[in-house]
């Protein structure tokens, strides 16, 4: 029943037997975009009502409840743009944002308004110019960040030609990709796509989102590996999700498959404030315990930051919880069993 058809719609939900029907589910698709690649649909057990894989890309009526705090723009983006495609939030580093279409419509999605079909679209060769010219103009900035989006949806060509302008300013040194294609449709990693991701004279850099350990199929763990052995530093990026990795035992073994398959833990975001996700969220006292279990549970390499983008566009905050309290003369700071050991260096 994996299937091998790209499911874009309700029927085809139902086609694949991922819902039983599609009553109620219109309503959502006219509102956010349906995504679910045949790797993704290989891997949904279609027995178990509570599959985490399932609810990150299965929609459900769940999402017409908006609360009074989301936002259409939950992280700020628009307040940040000086051109179109560009955020530039932080002096050093800018999004570069080419694409709005994903593989996969991720329902929990903090740019779920922005991106898919409805969206805002890819950029035009002329709005493309002008982003770049913005990067070559702004000698502070250091990154240049592709994301979206999902920038892997772009054709090898067309990241080839981004990355050779972006190889034409001295300034940028790095350029990192966000993107899900490793594992939500790991054959797309070819060697062709593997080039087109490299500048010359730069360092490039992906962090791949994922948030089960379950989603690193034997194909999706081949791609990582190609793109680590092509020359791609890899970097982790989850999102801590209610009925999906919200227990230590499935964030432990998240990690710990991100760095068996040299992928580095960078991020673990508390979900943002975007419309039709309140069942995803938790507390946040609630991930910070767990995120201090995974403390002195899994090694120091597997250990993610805890981060909240801030809304309204004021950035990104690490809110993992502090262990050290006090101040110059005498700290307290708690171990990773929770016990407090005094700190007053002369
Ligand atoms: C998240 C984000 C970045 C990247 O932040 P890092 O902490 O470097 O990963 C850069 N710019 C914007 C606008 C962002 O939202
Ligand atoms: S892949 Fe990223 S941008 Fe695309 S739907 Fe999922 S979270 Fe959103």
């Amino acid at each position: 029943m994996g299937g091998i058809v790209h499911i874009k719609t309700t029927k085809a939900l139902v086609a694949a037997g991922l819902v039983a029907d599609a009553a109620g589910l219109d309503a959502v698709a006219a509102k956010y975009a349906i995504g679910i690649t045949p790797a993704i649909s290989a891997l949904i057990d279609r027995d178990d009502p509570t599959d985490p894989i399932a609810r990150q890309f299965v929609p459900t009526t769940a999402e017409l409840k908006t609360t009074a705090d989301e936002r259409v723009d939950p992280i700020g983006d628009l307040a940040h743009s000086p051109v179109e495609g560009i955020v530039h939030r932080y002096p050093d580093r800018v999004l570069l944002k080419a694409v709005h279409v994903c593989p996969v419509y991720c329902r929990f999605c903090f740019r779920r308004e922005m991106v898919g079909p409805q969206g805002l679209g890819t950029l035009t060769p002329s709005e493309l110019d002008a982003a770049i010219a913005y990067i070559a103009a702004h000698s502070e900035i250091w990154e240049v960040i592709l994301t979206g989006g999902d920038p892997l949806v772009l054709s090898p060509r067309r990241l080839r030609e981004i990355m050779v302008r972006l190889a034409d300013i001295a300034h940028v040194m790095i350029v990192r990709f966000h993107t899900r294609v490793p594992v939500v449709e790991p054959d797309r990693v070819d060697a062709a796509m593997i080039e087109a991701l490299k500048a010359s004279g730069k360092t490039t850099y992906l962090a791949v989102h994922a948030n089960h350990p379950r989603e690193f199929s034997d194909s999706a763990r081949a791609a990582v590996a190609r793109l680590v052995d092509g020359g791609v530093v890899l970097v982790s990026q989850s999102v801590l999700l209610k009925g999906v990795n919200d227990d230590v035992e499935t964030l432990a073994s998240l990690m710990k498959t991100f760095v068996e398959n040299r992928i580095k833990p960078y991020y673990l975001h508390h979900p943002d404030l975007a419309p039709g996700t309140s069942h995803f969220r938790m507390s946040i006292a609630e991930g910070q315990a767990l995120v201090r279990a995974l403390r002195g549970r899994i090694s120091g390499l597997a250990q993610p930051t805890y981060i909240l983008d801030i809304p309204g566009g004021h950035g990104k905050a690490d809110i993992g919880a502090s262990t050290i309290t006090g101040g110059d003369g005498c700290f307290t700071v708690r171990d990773w069993q929770g016990i407090e050991h005094s700190y007053a260096p002369d």
